[in-house]
C-alpha cells in the first residue's frame, strides 16, 4: 500500500544524505508527495517488504541500521539485492527465501 509521507522521507534523506524516492516500512511503501512512482522503484520497495517479512520485520531494521553504519548504504545486502533485481518485475515470483544472503 502506497502512502504519501513527506516528513519521514525528509528524515531518511538527512540520514542517507541522498534523494529518497520511497521507503518500505512494512506493510507500507512511503513516498513523497512529489513522487513519480514507476515499476522499477515499486519493485525495489516490494523486495524490501519481502526481506522485512522474512526477518520478522524488527530484526530487519536492526540489521539494516548496523549494516548501514558499518558498510554504507550501497553495501547493505538488502540494498544490493534490491538494486540488482529491481528491473526484473518477475523477480519476487521466483525469489528464494532469504535471497539477500547471497549479497552479504
Ligand atoms: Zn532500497
Amino acid at each position: 500500500m502506497l502512502i504519501t509521507c513527506n516528513w519521514l522521507i525528509r528524515i531518511a534523506e538527512c540520514i542517507l544524505k541522498m534523494k529518497v524516492g520511497a521507503i518500505a516500512i512494512f506493510p507500507f511503501i512511503l513516498v513523497p508527495a512529489s513522487a513519480r512512482m514507476n515499476d522499477t522503484l515499486l519493485n525495489h520497495e516490494k523486495i524490501h517488504l519481502r526481506q522485512q517479512l522474512e526477518l520478522l520485520i524488527i530484526p530487519f531494521y536492526i540489521w539494516y541500521a548496523i549494516a548501514f553504519f558499518r558498510k554504507g548504504y550501497l553495501n547493505i545486502s538488502f540494498e544490493k539485492e534490491a538494486y540488482m533485481n529491481e528491473k526484473d518485475l518477475s523477480y519476487l515470483k521466483n525469489r528464494k527465501l532469504y535471497s539477500f544472503r547471497r549479497y552479504i
